[in-house]
C-alpha cells in the first residue's frame, strides 16, 4: 500500500543520486554553473589574448649574407667569434634572422660549372648557435656542394636549434614560412631565391630552395595570412650584384608582395646595400648587403646593414638600419677600418715582390 504513492519519489531520488555520481564532486553544484563557468573562463581568455595581442611588440633583427668558408671560416677555426662586435644587437632582439650563403657540411662535391663554390666546416655551427633563431637557405650558394651537403646543412641547423627556411627536403617544406609566435602575435617569414642556378630548386620529392616565382610567392603570402599570420615578411635573394640601386624587377615584385599581404620586404644578394622605399606605408629594404663575407675588392661590398624592425598587430612600428664594416677576414665590425697611410716611396726589395699577395679574381660570386 505504501509502495504505489512512493514509487515515483524513490525513482526521483535514485535518478538524483545517479546524476550526482555521474557529475562527480566538482560538478555537483548545478547544471547552470557547470555550463557557465567554462563560458566565463573562455571569455576571459579571449579578452586577455586580445589585450596581449594589442600590446605585443616583437623586435626582429635581420642581417645579410653570411659566408663562413674562406677567410671567415679560418678566423672561426682560429677561435674568433664573427658576431662579437654586434653581440648587443643580437641580445636586444627577440628573433634573429640571417641569410646563410653556404652549405655547412663535410659531404658533397663542388659543382663543376660554378666559379665560386663555398662549404663551411660543421665547426662553425657553435658560432651561429644561440645567435640566430632562423637562417634562410634560399640563395645561389646553398647548393654549391650538391643535395647531400644541403641536407646535411638542414640537419646541422635543426640540431643546433636554428630553423632553416626558404629551402627544405621537398617543395612544400621549402615554401613553408618560418613561424614566430610571441605574446599572441603570429609572424610568418618566407624566403626565396631568384639568382641562378635554378637547378637547385626544390621539387615535389627532392630537396632544394624555394624559387621566387611570382604566382607561387603571392600564393604563399596569402596562405600565411589565411593561416592566421598577423605579420608576413618575404626575405628575398635577388637583384644585380654590385648595383647600388634596385632593379625594376625588385621594385615591381616588392610592390606586388605588399599588394598581396606582405607587411615589409627585406632583401639581399647584390653584396652591396641598395637603399629602401616605403610603399603604402610599408618598408622595402632592397638589399642588406654582406654581413660575414670576404674576398671583395669593391669597398661598398665591405659594408652591410643590420636591420632592426619592431612589429606589432598593426604592422611594422619602426625600423632602423645599422652599418657593419667587414674587416680583412670578412668579419663584421662596428667601426669602419682606419685608412692606412700610404707607405713612403721606396724601391721594393726582391723579398717584397716575392711575398706580394696574388690579385683577387674579378669574377662574380
Ligand atoms: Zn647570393
Amino acid at each position: 500500500m505504501m509502495s504505489r504513492p512512493n514509487k515515483p519519489l524513490l525513482q526521483a531520488l535514485f535518478a538524483l543520486l545517479f546524476a550526482l555520481c555521474l557529475a562527480g564532486p566538482g560538478r555537483a553544484a548545478s547544471e547552470k554553473s557547470f555550463i557557465q563557468v567554462p563560458d566565463e573562463a573562455e571569455a576571459k581568455t579571449v579578452a586577455v589574448d586580445m589585450g596581449v595581442r594589442a600590446q605585443a611588440v616583437v623586435r626582429l633583427l635581420f642581417v645579410g649574407d653570411i659566408m663562413l668558408d674562406d677567410g671567415p671560416g679560418k678566423a672561426i677555426a682560429a677561435g674568433k667569434d664573427p658576431f662579437a662586435d654586434f653581440a648587443d644587437e643580437f641580445r636586444a632582439a627577440d628573433v634573429r634572422i640571417g641569410n646563410l650563403e653556404c652549405p655547412i657540411a663535410t659531404s658533397g662535391q663542388p659543382l663543376a660549372n660554378k666559379i665560386f663554390t663555398f662549404r663551411a666546416s660543421p665547426a662553425v655551427i657553435d658560432t651561429l648557435s644561440g645567435r640566430f633563431d632562423a637562417l634562410s637557405v634560399a640563395n645561389n650558394h646553398s647548393g654549391d656542394y650538391g643535395r647531400e651537403a644541403f641536407l646535411e646543412t638542414l640537419t646541422l641547423l635543426d640540431m643546433a636549434g636554428i630553423k632553416p627556411f626558404g629551402g627544405g627536403r621537398n617543395l612544400s617544406e621549402a615554401h613553408a614560412p618560418y613561424w614566430v609566435e610571441k605574446g599572441g602575435l603570429k609572424i610568418a617569414v618566407l624566403a626565396y631565391n631568384e639568382f641562378k642556378p635554378r637547378a637547385f630548386e626544390a621539387g615535389p620529392d627532392w630537396a632544394g630552395v624555394a624559387w621566387s616565382e611570382d604566382t607561387h610567392v603571392l600564393r604563399d603570402i596569402q596562405a600565411a595570412r589565411a593561416a592566421g599570420a598577423d605579420i608576413v615578411i618575404p626575405f628575398m635573394h635577388w637583384g644585380w650584384e654590385r648595383e647600388r640601386v634596385p632593379s625594376e624587377r625588385q621594385k615591381q615584385l616588392a610592390r606586388l608582395m605588399i599588394d598581396n599581404g606582405a607587411d615589409a620586404v627585406v632583401g639581399g644578394h647584390p653584396h652591396v646595400t641598395q637603399g629602401s622605399d616605403l610603399y603604402k606605408g610599408k618598408p622595402i629594404i632592397y638589399s642588406l648587403g654582406n654581413f660575414v663575407f670576404d674576398g671583395f675588392e669593391l669597398p661598398a661590398a665591405r659594408e652591410g646593414w643590420l636591420l632592426q624592425m619592431t612589429v606589432s598587430s598593426d604592422g611594422v612600428r619602426d625600423w632602423k638600419l645599422i652599418p657593419a664594416y667587414m674587416d680583412g677576414e670578412g668579419l663584421p665590425r662596428k667601426l669602419p677600418p682606419v685608412p692606412v697611410a700610404p707607405a713612403p716611396a721606396s724601391v721594393p726589395s726582391t723579398a717584397d715582390i716575392v711575398s706580394a699577395p696574388a690579385p683577387t679574381p674579378a669574377a662574380t660570386r
